[in-house]
């Protein structure tokens, strides 16, 4: 038993008690699987596959009472593919003449062959799959047999076989879609992959928890379930291979545990668990208001990341202090269209409304990597999180760009907003961008429209060459915020959203904390205020180190602000220096992370009350917890 009073075994696989679901007696094998956690929460709820992208189909079964219905739902794709295929040749025709539009009879003929679709269906039956498996399973075969003949009528199919798996699954994958909109109230979804759109558009009252296959912990889908309140696991590897549609399923999000089948024994240890942590949950601490003094008298400021306003009142609640960084790419992840100016300006008036005088750091879009839009996942990049995202996007995107910017201006003149422009690389990036909002200021000069001339305009510091040029940056702007979830990824070259590398992921790595250590002492230099936004300040051992480097401003979820006041208030700025100076003495961050740990525990043990040593998880980046 673990503190939780949950019982963890260790084992991926066990014996279970027999189950009985819909009338079917079966035994079920109790499946025990690690993830990351990404947001904190505990569930019992029932699985919906959800196998979002039709190019990346996993194997998951289906219950055998389902197999009727699972024909049907490949029968109803077949149709609809067919009667498109129809439509398709003839819009081919008139553009290129029927012997070119042929193809497109051909594909038609095949959805008749019974060679091609008799063995779909004859897998569904036999090996109680979902029909997206079977389909992508199947015709993946032809494919491979007809890639390998070496006479080229046939090798040339290859890709009318790919064209026509791509047609079917996207009926079946959109159909799925559909039906997630109809799910029952207790639904946990489990996917390989989900994008923050996805995320943003369940339905919380039958939507529980999500767990997925891929995934990291400072993903933006991780981020936006934390912002929501979603429990979440991700990097749970084959899940979605061994989960099938109805069974029951527990998401630990405390802890990173997904258990699929469990046994009885589970249940109740996991109620037991969940009744506890209702017991103890208090939804207002009552010393959340209270200023973050250090016992020596040193203020740190504690404010929030949202991505929508409505995180706003709560985020107050907890005792936040303001807003640090409000992700304004969710206007446009949460729209079918272009956000217009009236719609930036009602979200920014809202949330200066709503601040009542606090701080509120605009950072302009951030669209791109793995935060994309209908329109952009249409041109897909080899290296998204090195691609047209973020600034780059919008300075090729001008009109975009100033609409937006003149919806903040005119917000400014209601409250104290400030402008943060993310992944800043180059001087000249920095350079334009500002021209840009010259430009929208002449703009609304001649229209006659107020808004506040003072407005400080910042940059993040998220890409390692803006670190190393900081003491120039720092001449050119009023603040620089450090972004460390994607500082991280491109200083060590780990993909933030990778599950495979995550235990490469690392905020306390040595060349990154040297990079945070420079940006601060950059902006103390030049006068320039130095914040963090990214998540490794929400961890209670990152943040006091980050405290001993010189930082007085950070950014983090709601969720976390009132945890990391109180731990704030338990330490003293001298200890947290001296913990700062011993870390970087060490030149790996397994030592960093083993020094910070045991020191943390020694210094403010009241704040690591209920978290182990054991559930310190380095190799993991870091826990908002
Ligand atoms: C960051 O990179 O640390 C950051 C705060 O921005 P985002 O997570 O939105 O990329
Ligand atoms: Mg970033």
């Amino acid at each position: 038993m673990d503190q939780t009073g949950v019982r963890y075994d260790a084992r991926t696989e066990m014996e279970a008690k027999p189950s009985s679901r819909a009338g079917v007696e079966r035994v079920a094998r109790m499946e025990v699987i690690k993830g990351i956690p990404v947001s904190q929460g505990i569930v019992i709820g029932r699985v919906f596959v959800l196998d979002s992208d039709a190019r990346n189909i996993g194997r998951h079964h289906i219950q055998r009472e389902h197999i009727d219905q699972e024909l049907q739902r490949l029968d109803a794709a077949i149709r609809r593919s067919r009667e498109e295929l129809a439509g398709v040749f003839k819009d081919a025709e008139s553009m290129m003449g029927e012997e070119a539009a042929k193809v497109f009879l051909f594909h038609r003929g095949m959805l008749e062959d019974k060679s091609l679709i008799g063995p779909i269906r004859a897998m569904i039956m036999s090996e109680a799959v979902g029909a997206e498996h079977a389909v992508s399973h199947v015709l993946g075969e032809w494919a491979d047999r007809f890639g390998r003949m070496s006479d080229l009528a046939f090798r040339s199919k290859v890709n009318d076989l790919e064209d026509l798996q791509e047609r079917i699954l996207t009926h079946l994958t959109g159909e799925r879609r559909c039906q997630l909109a109809q799910v029952p109230a207790g639904t946990v979804v489990v996917a390989r992959d989900l994008t923050p759109t996805q995320t943003t558009s369940f339905d919380r009252s039958r939507v529980l928890a999500f767990a997925t296959d891929l995934g990291g912990k400072t993903s933006h889908t991780a981020i936006v379930a934390r912002a929501l309140g979603i429990p979440s696991v991700v990097g749970c590897q084959s899940l979605t291979r061994l989960a099938t549609d109805n069974s029951t399923i527990i998401v630990d999000g405390d802890r990173g545990v997904v258990v699929l089948d469990p046994s009885e024994e589970a249940l109740d240890d996991y109620r037991a668990a969940i009744k506890k942590r209702q017991l103890a949950r208090v939804t207002v601490p009552d010393d959340a208001r209270l200023p973050a003094l250090t016992l020596d008298k040193v203020e740190i400021r504690v404010l929030g990341n949202i991505e929508f306003p409505d995180e706003i009142p709560s985020l107050l609640e907890q005792g936040g202090e303001g807003v640090g960084l409000y992700r304004t790419e969710f206007l446009y992840l949460t729209s079918v269209k272009e956000p217009t100016e009236a719609d930036h300006y009602n979200a920014y008036a809202r949330c200066v409304s709503l601040l009542a005088g606090r701080p509120l750091v605009i950072r302009t879009v951030d669209l791109g990597a793995d935060k994309y839009t209908q329109e952009r996942a249409d041109v897909p990049e080899r290296n998204p999180f090195l691609g047209l995202r973020s600034i780059r996007y919008c300075l090729r995107s001008i009109p975009m760009f100033k609409t937006q910017l003149r919806a903040i201006l005119r917000a400014s003149a209601h409250g104290p907003i400030k402008i943060m422009f993310p992944l800043i690389t180059t001087t000249n990036e920095l350079r334009h961008a500002r021209l840009v909002v010259h430009d929208v200021m002449e703009d609304l000069d001649e229209e006659g429209i107020p808004f506040d001339r003072s407005l400080k305009i910042g940059m993040m510091v998220e890409v390692p060459a803006a670190a190393l040029m900081a003491d120039t940056f720092a001449r050119e702007v009023d603040f620089f915020s450090i972004g460390t979830n994607d500082l991280i990824q491109y200083t060590l070259a780990v993909d933030r959203t990778n599950e495979r590398v995550a235990a490469m992921y690392n905020p306390l790595n040595p060349a990154v904390l040297r990079l945070i250590r420079d940006t601060i002492r950059a902006g103390r230099r030049h006068d320039v205020d130095v914040s963090l936004c990214g998540e490794a300040g929400g961890d209670p051992e990152t943040a006091l180190l980050l405290m001993g480097m010189g930082l007085r401003t950070l950014s983090v979820t709601a969720s976390s602000v009132a945890p990391l006041k109180r731990l704030i208030r338990g330490v003293s700025m001298t200890q947290c220096e001296r913990l700062a100076r011993k870390a970087f003495s060490f030149d790996s961050d397994v030592q960093v992370a083993a020094y910070l740990r045991d020191r943390a525990r020694k210094i403010v043990p009241e704040a690591f009350d209920g978290r182990s040593v054991d559930d310190a998880d380095p190799g993991a980046g870091t826990d908002p917890a």
